[in-house]
């Protein structure tokens, strides 16, 4: 760890070389998503920003501990809103238990980024899981003074906080802002003050998902979550919580204000936020027709889509912008971050194909150098782009030495060997298999096989064969396939 890490952090607005809490460990919290519905770019963004912050803080010798949650409580489309949470509704559309819609989506947000190539967290809370912690937590804020009961639901008190600390430091807003800001949504009834913001909310009849509390039956505000479990993993005070910009406020600002009117100071060191991604230039939104999920992108299969895009093509876009930068996604750019990762993926294969030669005219100190731009790339706040760029520079050398241009000497060849297996696999974490091209078409030729068999499964099913039925479903678990029944037919997949 002799080069400095600079990280940007949100709260101070501009670089510093990062220095953790605790000398070789890193904590590090980031929001993850509420399980409702499938995972799309806006999940994908801050899942590939933070696996690179990870991998990297790993790689530069940290131990790191990274919680990410799983937002499981039912929480309401808008804090004003009264009635039926977005877990319940969902639970009710396909009549399912709010827990089973949870674990779903749980399980399919898992498939989704593993094939994105984002490593685990370390620990992976579920808000359900603590709500005596999230109790404890609006306890201390109404024994401090900081919050008040409202029809047994409680309220953080914005105003008297900002008497005594300041409110907004995060989003740069000041409190009368944010009081403009609010004046708009309905339902103010409950609450002191437009911006004061729900700690635990009274449920409604049709809310299902519901606990006890020493003030009623109900379920804690959704600030409350990360604050109590970053704390309970993490400690009092930890190095890094991340998220998407949108998350900025009011989620991380409130985040802040709980946490200093709890236990009297900021939780956190460095905040770090990933900017957003617009379809072709616009905001994503489902009113807009171009909310596309990845199992979408993954399978091509929505309008807006020419052509499925592999999960490697879709974190290689990702990775050639910064993560500060917005990012905009279109057929064409998809299409041309698939031709850059197969350029990437080829001149791999060319580099376990070339010969050395003595007094080659490329040098070790040449791969040395690629190799420095990329280090002083991702030691500056993270900037892959660059170490992208440097990428292919090499990339460029080893067309040209298996063009015949130019030759490479012994020691140059290994070097370049190591600079693609730490910077291309190990850092950025891009895999060689889902590269696109022609293991695409082999997949989906493979994808076609099981569904041939699948259907006559369902043939000999019909015919209440059921010897043939369980045979084939059997080998293809043999094979690692695994098969299930629904209510229209089948689905399965492949456990690698
Ligand atoms: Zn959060």
């Amino acid at each position: 760890m002799e080069q400095a890490l600079y990280v940007y952090n949100t709260l101070t607005r501009r670089k510093e070389v990062f220095k953790p809490l605790n000398e070789g460990h890193v904590g590090m919290y980031v929001c993850g998503p509420t399980v409702y519905g499938d995972a799309h770019l806006g999940h994908a963004r801050p899942a590939i920003t933070f696996d690179i912050v990870f991998r990297y803080l790993m790689h530069i010798g940290y131990k790191v501990r990274y919680v990410r949650n799983i937002t499981d409580v039912g929480h309401l489309e808008h804090d004003a809103d009264e009635g039926e949470d977005k877990i319940a509704k969902k639970a009710r559309l396909e009549q399912l238990e709010p827990m089973e819609v949870a674990q779903y989506y749980t399980n399919r947000y898992h498939d989704a980024m593993d094939a994105l190539g984002c490593l685990r967290p370390s620990i992976e809370p579920h808000a359900t899981g603590h709500i005596m912690e999230q109790i404890d937590l609006v306890d201390e804020i109404l024994n401090n003074g900081f919050a008040y009961e409202s029809n047994g639901s409680i309220y953080f008190d914005v105003e008297s906080y900002n008497k005594k600390h300041k409110y907004g430091i995060l989003s740069g807003r000041s409190l009368e802002n944010v009081k403009d800001a609010s004046r708009e949504l309905a339902g103010v009834g409950e609450k002191r003050n437009q911006a004061d913001f729900a700690l635990w909310k009274a449920a409604q009849p049709e809310h299902i998902m519901r606990w006890k509390s020493p003030w009623s039956v109900g379920f804690p505000g959704w600030h409350c979550e990360c604050t109590a479990m970053g704390r309970k993993y993490l400690g009092n005070h930890f190095d890094i919580h991340g998220g998407g910009m949108d998350l900025v406020f009011p989620h991380h600002e409130c985040e802040i204000a709980q946490a200093v009117a709890s236990q009297g100071d900021e939780m956190v060191k460095y905040w770090i936020h990933n900017n957003m991604i617009t379809i072709n230039g616009q905001k994503m939104g489902k009113s807009l027709g171009n909310f596309i999920t990845l199992p979408e992108f993954f399978s091509g299969k929505h309008p807006q889509l020419e052509q499925a895009y592999s999960p490697m093509t879709i974190r290689f876009f990702i990775l050639q912008a910064h993560y500060r930068s917005t990012v905009d996604f279109s057929n064409d750019a998809l299409k041309a971050a698939e031709k850059g990762l197969e350029r990437l993926m080829d001149a791999w294969k060319l580099l376990g194909t070339l010969q050395p030669v003595a007094g080659g005219t490329v040098k070790l100190q040449t791969v040395e150098e690629i190799r420095q731009h990329c280090y002083d790339a991702m030691y500056d706040d993270f900037n892959t782009p660059i170490v992208i760029s440097n990428l292919f520079e090499a990339c460029r050398l080893i067309n040209s030495i298996a063009d015949k241009k130019e030759t490479i000497d012994a020691d140059a060849l290994e070097a370049m060997k190591q600079l693609f297996s730490v910077f291309v696999f190990e850092i950025l974490g891009l895999k060689e298999t889902s590269a696109g091209g022609e293991n695409k078409e082999r997949e989906e030729a493979y994808g076609k096989v099981v569904d041939m068999l699948l259907e006559q499964r369902m043939k000999a099913k019909q015919n209440k064969d059921w010897a043939t039925s369980d045979q084939i479903r059997d080998q293809l678990a043999a094979l690692g396939f695994e098969v299930k029944d629904t209510k229209d037919g089948y689905s399965w997949k492949l456990n690698k």
